[in-house]
């Protein structure tokens, strides 16, 4: 146990909240405030407040389990190992390599998801590597790379919200998934801005608005041309913009205008009023954001219905200006950071792409292997998990549980049990860690070192506070241990540091470039937005002893961001720039090396990451979700998350606080439906779908469509709500389709 207060950041969601841990006279850590990080300045939710509770022993595995006549058995660390080992180099001689399936999470540092890919590719030699972070984010993700060039969540700090004009919140439920956040839209308000939500449910974000327009779940796509038709049609086109920073206005325009507002009030059930106030309210200030979330991104047009947001952005100008521009709010804690550097099916580090020969010429150079040693892309992430049993016949599983969060779960459940031989590495005996056949006890936040990328793209330090409890390891620990005996003796340090140091190289001169931040750089900056380039070697060497920025020297340029445009004395403040203030260097007064890159909280605003500079508008039309409302199942359901649970709950559902916030699943529901179905508050509902039935209490609220049920997704068991979903595929991110299914729903046992 350290003595003193340690500065650190939340274990759960991608608002990555500073907070202090401190010890306490019993021997444990609590958390206290730190004021000192801006993005919450203190404020912390229910989860974060109680985080500590899910370090203690009472909870958390500790010794490996190893299955024995079916059932579960401490094991040493040794025989643990040894087993994985000796069944992932028998099924690969066997089936070859690309019978090992691994998956990660989007809850893993920056390190270890580095590190699993690394492992993956070079001590499997495996193409089949994906993670939860497909189910998350990444419509979003190819969206952004499609219009911009680049995916960074946010391309601004969340600190620029409250000094726009409007924002328009799609599918955000911000109030429930990061409370502390919810103040940058207040302070909007309060500075005269406005706030739309578009949300099919009225939730307690929804009630802040302004405006909330009401969708019928899997319309966005066409909600959003219908804004950019009147905007068209109402002559709110920034023509100079399109023209001198866009390209394939005239093939969106055509698209856009074939939705006129009466067509999709009829698909949308948003009433042309409602459009018409949403367009005024966007189009009049000079500054205007869009912010999507989960709503439309985990569609089957995922992609597309992003596209469509960021035309209305580019067709207004407000894209790659000041306080204006299109952001994704990243959910997970590292999902921003988890799908940079590796552990994605298509994807080496840095963000770069497996299939560019140049990017694995120059990841395996830092690898020290043969570029066409490096396996080819491999499946998304629900394929994946829809192949084990099949063609894959192990899995390596680490912060991930499918069991609860995957699509069609009962399906994925019954595909892991088909397994030759599944490894879960954990913190918890999770439901999906209950079918391995050897668990691994793993450290987490509080008791190891790592960084984590929040949504803003700020690189952030997690440092060690605890000790972890006796019999657990570190996650690269286990990597180390496993490519030993696999062969690998080299190449997988346990020290996160030392792997922070290979990534930067790895990174450097790709989308997501590290290769300028050290751990150093971390601490005393409060963070750092990438891309962050090291300097080129000749100016690393200028500056001599320039340990603040580490000594590693990448070859990679230094873009036009470095501050060194004063007199050479080795060592400049950070210039003041009004636009900079809280964002980056996030440490007031931090100085730095004069051609040390300082970060880019900003993105965009000279030019786009594309080939010519500028944003390509989407040629996008309307189309239906997989699944629609019919006789048999003639409702929608959409799925999302309470304030006091994250995500598969298998960390907070062991938190007796949060717990008796949120005891268990339930079906929200519109006293019409109600009505109908002859339910009252409480009643048990029978939500059923084409894959599966789900059990849960009746919760009667006006602030729903009556056409749609909603239900939170964190319980396993007869609640589950992922045994409803349907996990049809967007078409270029692979996301399946969360948001939106047809479902009958029936009072259950009558
Ligand atoms: Fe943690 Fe997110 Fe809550 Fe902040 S909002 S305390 S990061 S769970």
């Amino acid at each position: 146990m350290e003595t003193t207060s340690t500065p650190t950041h939340c274990p759960y969601c991608a608002l990555q909240c500073g907070m202090n841990l401190s010890p306490t006279p019993e021997g444990g850590v609590e958390v206290t405030e730190r004021v000192d990080f801006p993005v919450n300045r203190g404020a912390l939710c229910g989860k974060g407040r109680t985080a500590p509770a899910v370090l203690s022993s009472r909870v958390r595995l500790t010794s490996p389990l190893v299955r024995s006549r079916g059932t579960l058995v401490p094991a040493t660390w040794d025989e643990a190992l040894d087993r994985i080992a000796g069944e992932l180099g028998a099924i690969r001689a066997e089936h070859g390599p690309d019978a090992l399936g691994v998956f990660g999470g989007g809850g893993l540092t920056n390190e270890k998801a580095y590190t699993l890919g690394k492992f993956a590719r070079v001590v499997l030699g495996t193409s089949q590597i994906d993670y939860n972070g497909r189910f998350c984010m990444s419509s979003a993700a190819a969206g952004g790379i499609k219009a911009f060039g680049l995916d960074r969540g946010l391309p601004f700090p969340l600190e620029d919200i409250p000094k726009t004009g409007c924002v328009i919140l799609v599918g955000s439920n911000l109030a429930e998934t990061m409370p502390p956040a919810l103040r940058f839209f207040s302070e909007l308000r309060e500075n005269g801005g406005t706030l739309i939500v578009v949300d099919p449910r009225r939730t307690r974000t929804a009630e802040q608005a302004d405006l909330h327009l009401m969708p019928r779940p899997g319309t966005d796509l066409a909600l959003a041309l219908g804004l950019l038709h009147l905007v068209v049609a109402e002559g709110r086109v920034d023509e100079e913009y399109v023209r001198e920073r866009t390209s394939g206005w005239e093939e969106a325009r055509a698209a856009a205008m074939a939705h006129w507002p009466e067509h999709v009030e009829r698909i949308t059930g948003v009433s042309v009023p409602q459009l018409r106030e949403a367009v005024r309210m966007f189009c009049e200030p000079e500054a205007a954001m869009v912010l999507t979330a989960r709503g439309p991104e985990q569609q089957s047009k995922g992609t597309d219905t992003v596209g469509a947001w960021i035309n209305l952005c580019l067709a207004t100008g407000r894209a790659g200006r000041p306080l204006s521009g299109y952001g994704c709010l990243t959910g997970q804690g590292n999902g921003q950071g988890g799908r940079e550097h590796g552990q994605k099916a298509d994807q080496l580090p840095g963000y770069r792409k497996l299939d560019d020969p140049a990017a694995r010429r120059h990841v395996a150079e830092v690898w020290g292997v043969d570029p066409d040693s490096l396996p080819g892309p491999g499946r998304s992430a629900y394929e994946l998990l829809d192949a084990l049993g099949t063609d894959i016949r192990s899995l390596l599983l680490m912060a991930s549980n499918p069991v609860v969060s995957a699509p069609r779960a009962a399906h994925i459940e019954e595909r892991l049990k088909s397994l030759d031989f599944l490894a879960v590495c954990d913190v918890v005996l999770s439901e999906t860690a209950a079918l391995a056949d050897v668990v691994l006890p793993v450290t987490q936040w509080a008791e190891e070192t790592g960084t984590m990328t929040s949504l803003e793209g700020r690189v952030l330090l997690r440092r060690r506070a605890i000790t972890p409890p006796a019999g657990v390891r570190s996650d690269l620990e286990v990597l180390h241990e496993l490519a030993a005996r696999l062969g690998v003796e080299k190449g997988f340090p346990t020290d996160p540091e030392e792997v922070f140091e290979e990534l930067r190289r790895a990174s450097a001169g790709g989308p997501a470039d590290y290769s300028g931040i050290t751990y150093r750089r971390l601490v005393e900056e409060n963070g750092v937005f990438w891309p962050c380039p090291a300097p080129a070697p000749e100016e690393a060497g200028a500056v001599g002893g320039a340990g603040a920025v580490g000594g590693a020297v990448t070859g990679a340029a230094v873009d036009d961001g470095g501050g060194d445009d004063g007199e050479d004395t080795g060592f400049d403040v950070i210039p003041e720039d009004p636009t900079r203030d809280e964002a980056g260097p996030a440490q007031p007064g931090a100085v730095l090396p004069a051609n040390v890159h300082p970060g880019t909280p900003r993105l965009f605003l000279d030019r786009f990451a594309t080939d010519d500079g500028r944003a390509r508008f989407a040629p996008v039309s309307h189309r239906p979700a997989a699944e629609e409302p019919d006789e048999e199942y003639p409702v929608f359901l959409t799925t999302g998350r309470v304030v006091a649970q994250y995500q598969s709950g298998a960390q907070t559902r062991r938190v007796d606080e949060l717990n008796a916030a949120a005891p268990g699943p339930f079906v929200e529901l519109h006293p019409r439906l109600a009505a109908r179905l002859g339910a009252a508050e409480g009643d048990p509902l029978a939500v059923v779908s084409r894959r599966g039935r789900a059990v849960a209490p009746a919760r009667i609220t006006t602030g729903i469509r009556p056409d749609t049920v909603f239900m939170p997704f964190h319980w396993p068991g007869e609640g589950r709500a992922n045994t409803l979903t349907n996990p049809a595929l967007d078409p270029t991110s692979r996301m399946p389709e969360f948001k939106v299914c047809a479902v009958r729903v029936e009072i259950a046992g009558a």
